[in-house]
Parts: structure tokens; sequence; C-alpha cells
């Protein structure tokens, strides 16, 4: 699975160009979803041109909020992205746990309804600098998996996401990586018993020069890319990669 995840960016020119030019560049791989996550406000303007253009790109949305009712001013839930037709939805991004305080019962939540509602998962983990410096990644990657127990994950992809690789133009390096979604999927096969091995992608500074590099392991599944994805070319070339 290859994600662009668009964050506050974009306009309808912008999303229009960029459905047309990745439709058009890209040489689709069933095996390989082409995942576009927009701001959710243009979920709908995308879908149709999606759909017009007869596209393989997939439709995801950045925001879900958990639900206790539907007393939330401009809250957004699960079954409205399914009742417009979205595939995917991105949970546990760091943007979200650091600037909207997202707790883990909120995570849980959001998973759980979107489960109900029929979407797919990009659900994401990612330690902060220090926690990787003091060489407590796995610790902590560990406590954010365990919202995972007791669900049903046959539709969940897993992002890993270092917090001090994204937008920092600092990826982290392909050892680090491979030993990191190795330990996920460890994790995933044992502590959730996990039969079949669960995707996982990596994100955080992914560019044209180094996406074929961390393409390579045979631990990456996929990448998740904000900055890089905005430009249509790129991200098409990136995909073509994999
Ligand atoms: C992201 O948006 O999740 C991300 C990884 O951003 P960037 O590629 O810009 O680091």
């Amino acid at each position: 699975m290859i994600v662009a995840n668009w964050k506050m960016n974009g306009s309808k020119a912008s999303i229009h160009d960029w459905i047309n030019t990745v439709s058009k560049c890209i040489k689709p791989n069933p095996k390989v979803p082409c995942v576009f996550c927009p701001p959710s406000l243009y979920i709908d303007f995308s879908r149709k041109l999606i759909d017009d253009l007869s596209s393989e790109i997939k439709l995801g949305s950045q925001l879900v909020n958990a639900e206790d009712g539907t007393a939330l001013t401009g809250g957004l839930n699960s079954l409205m992205l399914s009742d417009f037709s979205t595939d995917y939805v991105l949970i546990g991004h760091s943007e979200q746990r650091t600037f909207f305080n997202e707790q883990a019962n909120q995570t849980s939540n959001k998973m759980q309804n979107s489960i109900d509602a029929g979407l797919s998962i990009i659900f994401c983990i990612g330690e902060p600098l220090d926690v990787q410096k003091q060489n407590g990644t796995n610790n902590f990657l560990a406590t954010q998996l365990e919202i995972l127990k007791g669900l049903n994950l046959d539709n969940v992809t897993i992002a890993y996401e270092p917090v001090w690789a994204i937008g920092t133009g600092l990826n982290a390096e392909r050892r680090y990586i491979e030993e990191v979604h190795q330990f996920i999927k460890d994790y995933c096969a044992t502590d959730l018993n996990l039969k079949e091995n669960i995707s996982v992608v990596y994100g955080g500074s992914v560019k044209l020069d180094n996406a074929e590099e961390i393409l390579s392991s045979s631990h990456v599944d996929g990448l998740l890319i904000g900055g890089a994805s905005l430009n249509p070319d790129n991200f098409s070339n990136i995909y073509n990669l994999s």
C-alpha cells in the first residue's frame, strides 16, 4: 500500500490535477492499493473525480472522531465516511495524538467504530525522539499496540511512523525500520495471536530518493507519505517503485 497523506493542504484545483495525473501515471498493481487522503472536506469531491475516471485510486479520510453520541459540534463519524464511500481512514496519527490530545481510549473507540462501519484502517504508531534515544521504542510501541487486543484486524494496516521523522527530512535508516517492523509483526503474532502476517507500512520523510531503499526491505509492506505526496508526478514515481 502506498498512501498520500495531504494533511491540511489542497484546493479543488490541486486535487483535480492530482487525481487526473496519478490516475494516468501509476501502473496499478492490485496487490498495492494506492490511497489518497485529502482533507476530509474534499472526500465527496474526490470520490466523484475518482469514479468519473474509473480510477484505481482508493479514498481515505485523515479524520474520524471518537463517538459518544451525536453531541459533538464539528464532529465526523465513521458512518458518515462510509456514507460517502470512503475506503480507508487514518487513525492514531501523531499529529492527532499531539494537537488534539488524543488518548488511547479515544483511539480505541475510533478503531471499533470504523471496523463496525466497514472501513479499512491505517493505524499509525511511532515513538518520539526522547524515547528512541533511550532505546525505549519497542516498549513504547507495545503500549500503543495494546488497544488492538480483541479487535478484528482483517482490514487493519499498521503504519510505523517515528514521530521524529515526520516532516523533518530525517527518515529512519533502513536497518532501524527493519528491526522495528519485525518487532511489530512479532508482537501481532504472539501478543495478538494473529495468524496472518499483518501489513506494516513506513512513514516519515519518505521521498523519491529514499523510497526505493526503504521499500526494498522484506519487512516493509508500503509507505505513508506526507510532504512528498503533494506532487502527483513524484508520488506516481514512488508508487511505481512498489
Ligand atoms: C505523514 O504525514 O504521516 C508523514 C509521514 O509526513 P512526511 O512524509 O511529510 O514526513
